[in-house]
């Protein structure tokens, strides 16, 4: 999920206009009128996909279920989870057959629970999501206009882009898109420059992004403007890695989690507490269990769509857990969406490369290399990158070159790479059960991962000017 400003976010000027309107409403309205807000989008795509979409058509008869006969959140429960391996198995079964009304777009996610998932969205899926990070940024000050930089590795992995330019400056959208394959000393000094020069007022990316390129801009000294928000998601924010980034960057740090599937929105507020954007999608929270503290909880998130009817998802079990607590209080920032504690989202290591290049977000490489079923990296020494990969129907001598080009191109000249084929069963696992993209045997001082209290890896402290 992203903030992508292209032009087909503006084809529909007034359905922008009135979702913006509304969804600025919606955040101080009462509880009341924020349910039956929710129940009217929820009856809509109900109905929609029960008449209209063939998986939910046969699921609906099957079950002998009326759409209408589902008008509160709880009803939802007459409906089974769809797992993330019916999406992959039979998408087009979640097609709906009236797609000529909306073209929809394609997306595709990241690929590190498994094979990426092809998405479509119709265009008020896409507004939406657009109005839905106005209001989520603007909440760190943010107005259309203004300017941001982007940290990313995908962006440089599309074709015909230069994965090894430290930056790029789109001056139509105002955005500086800084290239997380780059972190080393020389192309940080370049992007510190672009920084200067772009003055970007926000920075968006990985928590583990954004902290090795600050670690890098404190280390060399060099001096960027000091920006007014940081915006985060994508993986866990830790407490430690939070506490580091509001030290370096001096500006609040806004953490957020959704998914490209478009069914939960979950965000910081300016007074630091998580709120459920109850009217981007419904959340439901199963199977709840004690949490880390006595006084939290924890459970697993399940969405639904609340706008997308060229590919509607109902129950849709997003594989994440969210903390909670016990006895949630109201935020002072008057907001009345629902406040959780946290999210326990994706968890990945970084590569640092024999160059001390830090690869943080290798994770997306299974969006660029098809015919992997599943992929992991695992780092066992400075020089050494195995690669293991469950091939997919599409695996071939063509993908392993791909694949084995696409991973050489991040890495450079010097790592020594493996490309071992694996099984499903053979994926190593944390000892929580998780199954990682990227695993890291380095030791902790190579990965420069910082601890509580003070931020151990950090150098002299960065300029801002
Ligand atoms: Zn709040």
């Amino acid at each position: 999920m992203a903030i992508d400003f292209r032009t087909r976010d503006f084809l529909h000027p007034l359905l922008l206009l009135s979702l913006h309107r509304r969804m600025e409403r919606n955040q101080w309205a009462s509880r009341q009128e924020r349910q039956d807000y929710q129940w009217g989008r929820l009856a809509s795509v109900l109905r929609h996909a029960a008449n209209h979409v063939p998986y939910y058509r046969r699921l609906f008869a099957r079950r002998g279920l009326q759409p209408q006969q589902l008008i509160r959140a709880r009803d939802l429960s007459a409906l089974p989870l769809l797992r993330k391996n019916t999406l992959r198995g039979r998408p087009e079964a979640l097609h709906s057959r009236r797609l000529s009304l909306w073209p929809p777009v394609r997306q595709k996610t990241s690929g590190s629970s498994g094979e990426p998932i092809d998405l479509l969205m119709d265009a008020r899926a896409n507004a939406q999501e657009f109005v839905y990070y106005l209001r989520y940024w603007g909440w760190g000050g943010f107005r259309l206009g203004d300017s941001f930089a982007q940290l990313t590795t995908a962006f440089f992995l599309r074709p015909g882009a230069d994965i090894r330019a430290p930056w790029v400056w789109q001056a139509h959208l105002r955005r500086l898109l800084i290239n997380t394959s780059q972190l080393a000393p020389r192309q940080v000094r370049s992007m510190a420059r672009a920084m200067v020069r772009h003055r970007p007022s926000f920075l968006k990316g990985l928590p583990s992004e954004l902290y090795h390129l600050g670690l890098l801009l404190r280390e060399t000294g060099a001096s960027f403007p000091r920006p007014r928000a940081i915006f985060t998601g994508g993986e866990l924010l830790s407490p430690a890695i939070h506490a580091a980034l509001g030290e370096i960057y001096g500006c609040p740090v806004l953490d957020s989690y959704g998914h490209m599937e478009r069914t939960v929105a979950i965000s910081h507020c300016p007074a630091g507490s998580y709120h459920v954007h109850d009217d981007y999608g419904m959340l439901e929270l199963l199977h709840p269990r004690p949490g880390p503290d006595p006084d939290t909880r924890v459970a697993r998130a399940v969405g639904t769509s609340l706008y997308n009817r060229a590919m509607p998802l109902l129950r849709y079990d997003t594989g994440d857990d969210i903390l909670l607590y016990r006895h949630p209080a109201p935020c002072p920032c008057g907001r009345t969406f629902p406040v959780v504690k946290g999210i326990l989202g994706r968890s990945e290591d970084i590569v640092v490369t024999p160059g001390g290049r830090y690869l943080p977000a290798l994770f997306v490489l299974p969006r660029f290399t098809p015919g992997v079923r599943f992929l992991q990296l695992l780092q066992e020494s400075p020089t050494y990158l195995r690669v293991l990969v469950v091939p997919g129907m599409a695996w071939g001598e063509q993908a392993r070159e791909n694949l084995e080009a696409m991973t050489r191109s991040l890495v450079g000249p010097h790592m020594g790479i493996h490309l071992e084929l694996i099984s499903m069963e053979q994926r190593i696992k944390d000892p929580s059960g998780k199954v990682r993209t990227v695993i890291s045997r380095l030791p902790p001082e190579y990965l420069k991962t910082p601890r509580l209290p003070g931020i151990a890896g950090a150098g002299d402290s960065g300029r801002c000017s």
